[in-house]
């Protein structure tokens, strides 16, 4: 269990909504980090032989029937273990403290006054400063050793600690972005309390990699199906200097693509490519269209999108017969499931590839990515000289096209949305706002208005433009584009995209729309 060659830090899961981000922020300091449900056996925890623990915030109330809890011996195991949020609350708990529903509960950003500068979580950090606090209940009474070391104006123990024994708890998120200094509390903890140096880099995991798979794989048959998006790119990378020929990546072309984005995979994985791997492009345009044809219902389309994927896939591996290894780009959120759902690594592998494994004659899964985010993936890729316009791309959905063209799927809407789209995006990186916006598209309204083009009545399609800024895709903010770049991706669509007469900007916000049309 977990990674044992690194240091490691580990996060026990209760079910709150930010765990990853606890994850990623320790990351951050180049420690390893794994999450794990709350349920794994102590005895299983502390055999990874970790540095430091922290226990992530969760729904529950400590005094409840059945809430998740821990082990007292946690606490005494002489690790360094930080609460957070539930984990606080539960720390305290645990050891003869006292929660209780608080009288004013404190959601959002809380001034926090710190009432020991010299605690080392607090080094550098002044006071009042600016967290993140989402909690109804609160300690009202300390466990014994604890002394405060911040409050609230409505929480007298916004932080407490134990420093003899290790044991430190905030009732504040230092993982979220909102906390000013969360990220450097964190490193406090991570760093100084928990004694990590910091041997995590994204330089050494390519390598490394690449050489625990020759040895793993050996002479065997690997096949792997690649979309061209992020993960599975950077995933087939690793693997074909890992095997080389005995690679074949099948790249299933479903007609829903961004414009030339096929021809762009063909010319960074075909034969004329950078990497010594067979590749095969299957042109499966006309039969998604074709079961395709009038669907309108966006979770049929996904179904059938889905499906025939798999179909091709199929078609293909039985052409390349058995195969040893199936290759996922499989990334540690899909992994992680929520402390509360536990977690079974080898079901959800299976569920990943929709069902994959079960039309494939194979050995083995191999999933090299398995322990990184999507920002180490983007980082592991330009080491490994990907070009940078296929590592940075914005996250596109499985279904594709199908699900940003609203109501039924056409060629000709495709070829709309298309053309659209690449203006869009041309004019963003024109105007230097692509890295200001976390994800932007265009998208086919099923929308007929009448307009009027040289004189003459049209009736043609909308189209609505969609920018969105957000961190984690959970919820997101409209990007706020400047009206003369908006204007001039209108004018360009307009004039150089056949049948559209109208462009929308879309200013909603996640909630209460998603970031994708359906
Ligand atoms: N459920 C607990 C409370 O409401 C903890 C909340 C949390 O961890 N965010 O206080």
């Amino acid at each position: 269990m977990g990674n044992t060659q690194h240091e490691q830090v580990v996060v026990i899961d209760f079910g709150g909504q930010y765990n990853q981000l606890v994850a990623r922020r320790v990351r951050e300091c180049s420690v390893y980090c794994g999450i794990y449900s709350y349920r794994t056996p102590l005895k299983d925890i502390l055999d990874m032989n970790p540095k430091g623990i922290i226990l992530t915030g969760g729904p529950d109330s400590v005094y409840a029937p059945g809430a998740a809890s821990c082990s007292k011996e946690l606490f005494s195991s002489g690790i360094p273990v930080l609460g957070l949020c539930y984990g606080a609350q539960l720390m305290m708990h645990v050891l003869g403290g006292e929660v209780t529903r608080a009288p004013e509960r404190e959601y959002g950003k809380t001034e926090v006054m710190i009432d020991e500068p010299k605690s080392a979580l607090f080094q550098g950090i002044d006071s009042p400063t600016i967290c993140w606090m989402s909690h109804n209940d609160y300690i009202s009474k300390l466990a014994p050793g604890f002394r405060v070391t911040a409050h609230t104006k409505n929480c007298p123990a916004a932080a407490v600690e134990d420093e003899q024994r290790n044991l430190y708890a905030f009732q504040f998120h230092p993982e979220v972005l909102h906390t000013k200094y969360g990220s450097a509390m964190l490193q406090h903890f991570v760093r100084d309390i928990c004694g990590c140096s910091g041997d995590w880099r994204m330089d050494d995991f390519a390598e490394k990699t690449i050489a625990a798979l020759k040895e793993k794989i050996g002479g065997g048959k690997v096949l792997c199906a690649l979309s061209g998006g992020v993960d599975s790119s950077v995933a087939a990378v690793l693997l074909s200097r890992a095997v080389g020929k005995n690679l074949t990546c099948v790249f299933v072309d479903h007609g829903l693509l961004r414009k030339n984005e096929g021809d762009m995979v063909e010319e960074v994985f075909g034969k004329n490519g950078a990497y010594d791997l067979n590749f095969i492009r299957v042109n499966a345009q006309h039969r998604f269209y074709v079961r395709l044809a009038g669907v309108d219902e966006p979770e049929r389309k996904r179904k059938i999108i889905g499906e025939e994927f798999i179909r091709v896939f199929e078609e293909e591996a039985k052409k390349i017969g058995a195969v040893d290894y199936l290759v996922q780009g499989t990334i540690y959120p899909d992994v992680v499931e929520s402390g509360l759902g536990g977690e079974s690594a080898t079901i959800k592998s299976h569920h990943n590839v929709g069902g994959l494994p079960d039309y494939v004659d194979f050995k083995e899964i191999v999933e090299p990515l398995r322990d990184l985010f999507k920002d180490e993936v983007r980082k592991v890729g330009l080491h490994l000289g990907i070009p940078e316009k296929l590592v940075m791309r914005q996250p596109f959905p499985g279904p594709g096209l199908g699900i940003r063209i609203v109501g039924d799927v056409t060629m000709d809407k495709v070829r709309i949305v298309q053309d659209s789209d690449a203006i869009f995006r041309e004019e963003m990186e024109k105007a230097g706002l692509d890295k200001a916006a976390d994800q932007y598209y265009a998208a086919l309204t099923n929308l007929r208005t009448v307009g009027v083009m040289g004189d003459e009545r049209t009736y043609d399609y909308a189209v609505a433009l969609r920018a969105v800024s957000t961190i984690d895709f959970m919820t997101a903010e409209v990007t706020e584009i400047p009206y003369d770049v908006l204007k001039t991706v209108m004018n360009r669509i307009i004039n150089e995209v056949d049948h559209v007469n109208r462009v929308f900007y879309d200013i909603t916000s996640k909630p209460p729309a998603t970031i994708e049309m359906e």
